[in-house]
């Protein structure tokens, strides 16, 4: 089969969306560039994988200082490459701030080594160790350039691993920024180095001998990425689209749900992966609910000035999407409520959208759309929602509605994705402690808690005798298989009552004695 290779791009120019200003030109990393930061990265693990977790943890405590101090700084640059509003730029420091703090508290703990149990090999003694890949390819997306580049970071060096940061063509600036923190906190150069350039730079780096991959962005990216890797076998963890549902229950505090809505949909410019892309409402409900979204719409402001609740988005294809999206959902008898258009620029700003009479055969409602845009569908009870919201490429979050607690908790058990909340959204990414991933389309491994630690170590198993014997039961006898042997510890392991048990034991023994 033959494959087409795109002309591979030497410089990108990277510009503020809200102005068209250049900020900077990085160069495109080519595969013997970015071999080379892994071939550094891997030196410099030797020397930091040797620091104790308390001593790695050390530093993850200084870089929050240094985040913290120079938060105000640094939002400034997240909000020049990606058009944010400054609160939102803000809040990526500040979840870093809040995730170093985590992974410095935890990870001394939670990365010990584990004792594993034996079983009737009670002469041996076994343990389970958390250690290092070596280096992490981590590639991440424009969204939310610095908390999620930070985020794969962090966790990777803390259990002992160097990087190399490929960020998104749109986010070179923030993601060249988290590259200077990390060498002025660890005081290590190479130990994460960044890979400027785009798509073919992070497919090189997919090529260029990493011990594992974590890719944020979407799914068709992952796709290709998971393909890629399979040649090596080097074990990827995706983290990708979303097309997060809400469901509001007839019992649901109606109110509050419309303002939620409104919020989970369109925080963010609705460019995050877990906005709200689709709400399912009870019939009794629905009328009020849709009142109440577009009184609530009607009050969110967007601009590059500092009233705004959301920004620019990143540039014009999101735009398009969104756009085309809308159409087409209008073309097949949607009712856009409110807004619907972009707004004339500088900036690429979209006005904040509602929509009714939607269904799934229109890509606003199967697509992901990553845009400040609501789409409301009526729903009769909450087993045609729980279908509805089940019904979908997708996996990452969803949530219920409802003022009854136990009847949410069952409809969320129902629901397909690695996170379900009750009465709110998106707000589960702040909790460090909360494994975040999704399934299906979605993405498979976790970041965050407990298990997203351990998606970067691989666990090494131990043995050891306690007690050295002249010669194992379980070797070659003198003469046979060792049926003898195997029957007696079957009997002393599972046979049925004491006598089979003492006499298995019995037969051991006298076969010890050989
Ligand atoms: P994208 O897939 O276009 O790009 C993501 C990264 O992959 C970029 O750095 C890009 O340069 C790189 N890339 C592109 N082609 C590549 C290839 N062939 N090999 C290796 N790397 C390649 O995504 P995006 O537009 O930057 O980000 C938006 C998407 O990310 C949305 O779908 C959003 O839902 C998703 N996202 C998911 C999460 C999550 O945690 N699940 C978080 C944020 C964003």
């Amino acid at each position: 089969m033959e494959t087409k290779t795109e002309p591979r791009v030497e410089r990108l120019t990277c510009r503020n969306p809200l102005t068209g200003a250049e900020i900077a030109e990085v160069r495109a990393m080519d595969v013997e560039e970015v071999r080379g930061l892994v071939a550094a990265a891997r030196a410099a693990q030797r020397e930091w994988s040797r620091r104790s977790l308390k001593q790695r943890a050390e530093v993850l405590l200084q870089l929050r200082r240094l985040v913290a101090d120079r938060a105000e700084a640094i939002a400034h640059v997240i909000r020049d490459d990606t058009g944010k509003v400054m609160g939102e730029a803000l809040f990526e420091t500040a979840v870093a701030c809040d995730q170093l703090k985590y992974l410095a508290r935890t990870a001394p703990s939670y990365l010990l080594p584990r004792r594993a149990k034996t079983g009737w090999l009670s002469h041996r003694k076994a343990r389970v160790a958390y250690e290092p890949y070596g280096v992490i390819g981590a590639i991440t997306p424009w969204n939310y350039p610095f908390v999620i580049s930070m985020s794969a970071v962090n966790t990777a060096i803390v259990a002992g691993n160097a990087v190399v940061l490929k960020p998104s063509e749109y986010s070179q600036t923030t993601g060249r920024l988290v590259g200077e923190l990390l060498a002025e906190a660890t005081g290590l150069e190479g130990l994460v180095a960044v890979a400027t350039g785009d798509g073919q730079t992070g497919a090189a780096l997919v090529q260029a001998g990493v011990d594992k991959i974590a890719f944020t962005g979407s799914t068709a990216t992952g796709k290709k990425i998971m393909a890629a890797a399979a040649e090596s076998l080097t074990p990827v963890v995706l983290e990708l689209g979303g097309k997060d549902a809400m469901i509001v229950c007839d019992d649901a505090d109606v109110e509050r749900a419309a303002r939620g809505a409104v919020w989970g949909a369109m925080f963010g410019c609705g460019e995050v992966c877990m906005s709200i892309e689709r709400a399912y409402v009870a019939e009794p409900v629905y009328d009020e609910f849709v009142q109440a979204v577009v009184a609530e719409a009607r009050r969110v402001r967007t601009s590059d000035e500092p009233e705004a609740m959301y920004g620019s988005m990143i540039a014009p294809f999101q735009r398009e999407k969104v756009e085309r999206q809308l159409a087409e959902a209008q073309s097949l008898g949607a009712k856009v409520l409110l807004g619907g258009r972009p707004i004339r620029g500088p900036g690429y700003f979209f006005e904040p959208t509602v929509v009714v009479d939607v269904n799934h055969d229109m890509a606003l409602m199967r697509e992901e759309t990553f845009g400040p845009v609501l789409p409301i569908m009526r729903v009769a009870d909450e087993e045609e929602a729980v279908r509805l919201a089940n019904d979908s490429e997708y996996g990452l979050d969803a949530s219920v509605w409802s003022g009854d607690r136990a009847r949410a908790r069952r409809i969320a058990e129902q629901l397909n994705v690695g996170t379900a909340l009750i009465n709110d959204h998106l707000i589960n990414y702040l909790i460090a402690d909360l494994p975040f991933g999704g399934t299906r389309g979605s993405g498979f491994g976790r970041v965050h808690g407990l298990e997203g630690l351990r998606e970067f170590t691989r666990p090494k198993s131990y043995l050891e005798d306690r007690m050295t014997l002249p010669r194992e039961l379980y070797w070659f006898e003198e003469q046979g298989s060792g049926e003898g042997t195997v029957g007696a510890l079957l009997d002393f392991q599972h046979g049925r009552g004491p006598k089979k048990k003492i006499g298995g034991v019995w037969r051991l023994l006298r076969g010890l004695r050989r």
